[in-house]
């Protein structure tokens, strides 16, 4: 089956009398005496028998015949066992409908970009980010905008006196009917990520509409925020009322970015009904509230919280998106360096018992760390509970309990029933305060695998404030396997990245000199249309791990100030600093020195790049 898409390339290759049958023969030949399973496209293209424009133009030129699949894997952007993981879950999930390439994405079995590549520049489709100003009225007018969305396409403008139109899955033969009954069979094809298509129809449908102010318009106005903010994976979303305006701002790879103003006449309405949709007191207007909405969008149920704030122009909303369970990386994923995942699975997290401390401020990423462990932890023959403030992703197979104060569901009502649970393994959304220090270490004493997180700036600051909590020395130094801190550094954008010199401020900041860097080149985004001219697209996270050995069990034993835990540990655990990892993760091209001097504490001198690298094995 593997070869299904060569056989038929090569065929409409002789067809075309590009090659001859007997070149097709010797590269059979050659292909069947190597052992290495080279692909025959790739040996007919080394015998120069052919070339990729023929292999572009054979693919174009019969399009409707393949199908998105097996090209993905024909060109080395999946596996054979992905596919079939996706079209398990299209098969599962027919009430929802959606394409194959969207599950792809979705499940990162490839990213958006690398689809986008497979069918820009493998296969020769003009890749077009749509532009709503360039977009020909009469095209559009042609079918509604349910009809669009339905189909995921977008028609832009007349090339060649030809319609051109943007498919998000150009393979699609659903698709490619429907279009060709409205728009009759001589188009042109181009293509279009997926949240680019459904963010130009959000304007098209909605942006006309924010002068009217009634209950319909102010409720279509809040899905198409929602729903804006869900394409463009935002994690929260501020609402803000001012004099004379309601300003929407979305938080996006941990940084404010405008969205859209409205009139002010809306706010009481917009209100209302944000009020109406996640259960809060519509009367009440004088106090802060809490609610939550379930939002379904594109197939999917999406979760949010949402928060009403008591300000002098009327409420402030903010809506926190919690994530879908589908955003839990596998724990290879979340960003750490081969060498470091190794050692943490294997002092860590593949350990029966103890304590796994996370630390880091808010937005660090520490819940989603929390979360990959337990996804990578967690079999049918362990019982997995937790207690969590609030829960963010529901997990299938573990037993999730979100405090609600309110009701006097306290963290400490909680964890006092939950070591009668008998469970394997206790998470603990958070160690807020001496109780909870107390049930995590005593629980890993009885032989319990206890995950939870902290607020600390470091990995020894966590160490540190545990015996600050009046925990007994000798029961941290027998309990907690490790101490895992964190930052989310935003990431260059892969699209207008540019390699820079540091510059002399950046070298005094790092305590470096230009031969600490030595040859490692530096980049960032210098901005377009992919980043919305930040330079920036997605985050990474940079790791700093406390492995408690016995030099660092000793010196906790002996009330050694944090000064000399941090020497210890780097000089018998191999501890690279939060900032040593940043830095090796800039010098990678993975984010920038500005990124670095953002959000990560500098509290030792860094090492050099080189010794760095020497000490992650890299
Ligand atoms: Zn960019």
């Amino acid at each position: 089956m593997q070869n299904d898409i060569a056989d038929q390339i090569i065929s409409y290759l002789i067809e075309a009398e590009l090659i001859t049958n007997k070149q097709v023969q010797h590269a059979q030949k050659i292909k069947s005496k190597i052992v290495s399973s080279k692909r025959i496209l790739d040996i007919l293209k080394e015998l120069k028998y052919i070339t990729d424009d023929q292999i572009k133009q054979a693919l174009t030129s019969h399009k409707h015949s393949f199908r998105i699949g097996d090209l993905l894997i024909e060109f080395g952007y999946l596996t054979r066992e992905k596919l079939d993981a996706a079209l398990e879950i299209k098969k599962n999930n027919k009430g929802k409908k959606k394409k194959l390439g969207e599950i792809l994405i979705e499940q990162k079995f490839i990213s958006e970009d690398d689809f986008l590549d497979l069918l820009s520049i493998q296969l020769g489709f003009p890749h077009i980010d749509p532009d709503i100003d360039e977009i020909d009225k009469k095209l559009i007018s042609k079918a509604s905008i349910k009809w669009f969305r339905h189909y995921q396409v977008i028609p832009l403008y007349y090339q060649e006196n030809k319609p051109l139109i943007a498919f998000a899955d150009p393979f699609n033969t659903k698709s490619i009917n429907a279009v060709t009954e409205t728009f009759g069979s001589d188009f042109l094809t181009a293509v279009s990520s997926y949240n680019a298509i459904f963010l130009i129809l959000n304007k098209l449908e909605y942006g006309s509409k924010t002068q009217a102010v009634d209950e319909d318009s102010v409720q279509a106005i809040v899905d198409s925020i929602i729903q804006s903010a869900l394409l463009q994976e935002v994690s929260d979303i501020h609402m803000e009322p001012f004099k004379n305006k309601l300003v929407v701002r979305f938080r996006q790879d941990g940084i404010l970015v405008h969205y859209k103003d409205y009139p002010i006449e809306i706010i009481p309405m917009l209100t209302s009904r944000i009020k109406i949709m996640s259960n809060a007191n519509i009367a009440e207007k004088r106090k802060h509230q809490g609610g939550r909405i379930t939002f379904d969008f594109n197939g999917s149920e999406f979760d949010l919280r949402v928060s009403f704030y008591v300000s002098v122009f009327g409420e402030k909303i903010v809506l926190r998106v919690l994530n879908s369970v589908n955003q839990i990386l596998p724990i290879e994923h979340i960003g750490m360096r081969s060498k470091l995942l190794k050692r943490f699975l294997q002092d860590a997290l593949d350990t029966p018992s103890g304590v796994i401390l996370v630390t880091g401020p808010t937005g660090s990423g520490k819940t989603t760390t929390v979360y990959s462990c337990i996804n990578h932890i967690k079999k049918p023959e362990i019982s997995i509970i937790t207690a969590e403030e609030p829960v963010e992703y529901i997990m299938k197979d573990v037993i999730q309990c979100s405090i609600n104060p309110n009701i006097n569901l306290t963290y400490e009502e909680t964890l006092r029933h939950i070591v009668r649970q008998d469970p394997d393994v206790i998470v603990i959304g958070e160690i807020r305060d001496t109780y909870s220090a107390d049930v995590a270490v005593h629980a890993a004493l009885t032989g319990h695998k206890v995950l939870t997180s902290f607020h600390t700036e470091d990995s020894i600051g966590g160490l540190i404030r545990l015996m600050n909590m009046d925990i007994e020395a000798f029961l941290v130094s027998s309990t907690v396997l490790c101490v895992l801190a964190q930052r989310l550094l935003r990431k260059v954008c892969s699209k207008c990245a540019e390699a820079y010199n540091l510059s002399p401020s950046d070298l005094a900041k790092l305590e470096y000199t230009p031969a600490d860097i030595g040859k490692h080149q530096f980049i960032k985004g210098k901005g377009c249309s992919r980043c919305r001219y930040t330079g920036y697209k997605g985050r990474i996270a940079v790791f700093e791990m406390l492995i408690l050995n016995e030099f660092v069990r000793d010196a906790i034993l002996t009330h050694k100030s944090s000064h000399e835990i941090r020497k210890i540990s780097i000089e018998t655990s191999g501890l690279l600093t939060l900032l040593e990892d940043a830095i090796h993760k800039a010098a990678s091209g993975l984010t920038t020195i500005e990124e670095i001097f953002r959000c990560v504490p500098k509290l030792l001198k860094p090492r050099s790049i080189k010794e760095i690298i020497r000490l992650q094995g890299e």
